[in-house]
């Protein structure tokens, strides 16, 4: 990964000239930040507001295969896929801390390019990193992500809040992180056993990009509140639409039924579902990463957004009895799954 590549080993830099070296730049750019980096815990202060706060955790091996993920865009994708849920609670995002374990095998310039992906994703999302840990792992890189962000009480958006009738949306497109994966995957073997070709990812960057550098919905958060929308319930599809939709009418003890005309799926991933012999509509439902966000809103708001693009309206919530249900094309019902879908024939 790194062969060519100049390779500084840590131990010259100790743990505290690393974590001097990689966040020095970071600067501060809210006025809740009170103190960063560089005592025992950082202060914050949001007034009156309510605070959010949201944890992952990334393994290698478990979450991202170094074979395929650049290491900048390990670092990027890190911080969006935890900004998502403070976005999920219709919140904004402020500060993260960023806890890294580092295997052996990672000279300085490799970490670098993490926290390059780091600072990109904060810069752009407008977030200050304010802590974090440091320390060897003998299991490869691992990265532990946590973002606190706020929201005025009225403005909080749970799961639990669906009401029978309302609408369900979603915001962009699904099924392309997923898409994308089966291509990297399909490339990475291809590698494996003919070293000399060339990865074959022509006309597939729209998919590579979903799955390599998803990117939170702020910009969603952003709109309702300019349509003056505050959604019933709101969850952010890190699992696939249909286990986030089983969460929602759980927590919220309501059905819901969503259409399958009605998924937003690019053509793009579409076309390559097809390609790859898979069902466009199972990727939708079932692959996850897709990082958009996925709400309820009362009818009477319906008038400010269905003309809305980046929104499709998918489906209805229902009473609770009458369950979680899909209807497809051909116009057959069929209970919502969120595993064991593929399963299913559509
Ligand atoms: P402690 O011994 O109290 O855990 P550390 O020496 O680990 O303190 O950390 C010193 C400061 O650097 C703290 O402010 C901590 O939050 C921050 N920090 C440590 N590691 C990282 C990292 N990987 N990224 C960002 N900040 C970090
Ligand atoms: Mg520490």
């Amino acid at each position: 990964m790194f062969e060519n590549k100049e390779r500084t080993d840590i131990a010259e830099l100790g743990e505290f000239g690393l974590i001097k070296h990689l966040t020095d730049h970071f600067k501060i750019r809210h006025e809740s930040s009170i103190k960063g980096i560089g005592d025992d815990a950082a202060v914050l202060n949001f007034g009156n507001k309510e605070v959010l706060v949201s944890t992952d955790l990334l393994l290698e091996g478990i979450h991202f295969d170094l074979a395929y993920v650049p290491l900048m865009h390990l670092g990027y994708k890190a911080i969006q896929v935890n900004l998502s849920d403070i976005y999920a609670m219709n919140g904004i995002a402020s500060q993260v801390t960023v806890s890294i374990g580092l295997s052996s095998k990672f000279p300085l310039e490799a970490v670098e390019e993490i926290y390059k992906g780091i600072a990109l994703a904060c810069d752009k999302f407008n977030i200050d990193l304010v802590g974090g840990d440091t320390s060897s792992s003998k299991q490869g890189l691992v990265i532990s992500v946590t973002s606190i962000g706020y929201a005025d009480k009225k403005d909080v958006v749970y799961r639990n809040g669906a009401q029978e009738g309302d609408l369900l949306c979603v915001s962009g497109d699904l099924g392309g992180a997923y898409v994308g994966l089966q291509i990297l995957e399909r490339e990475k073997q291809i590698f494996l056993e003919h070293p000399d070709i060339q990865p074959d990812l022509e006309g597939k960057d729209y998919i590579i990009e979903r799955q390599l550098k998803p990117e939170g919905r702020r910009d969603i958060v952003d709109l309702l509140a300019q349509m003056d929308i505050v959604p019933t319930s709101m969850i952010d599809v890190s699992d696939g639409l249909a286990s986030e939709v089983m969460h929602l009418c759980q927590q919220s003890e309501k059905g819901v039924t969503l259409y399958e005309e009605k998924l937003p799926i690019d053509p793009m991933t579409y076309e390559t579902a097809r390609e790859l012999g898979l069902d466009p509509t199972v990727c939708a439902l079932n692959g996850g990463e897709d990082y958009e966000l996925l709400f309820t809103i009362k009818q009477a708001d319906y008038d400010k957004l269905k003309h809305d693009v980046d929104i499709s309206i998918i489906g209805h919530i229902t009473d609770k009895n009458s369950g979680c249900k899909m209807i497809s094309k051909s116009n057959v019902v069929h209970e919502l799954k969120a595993q064991g879908w593929n399963a299913f024939k559509l």
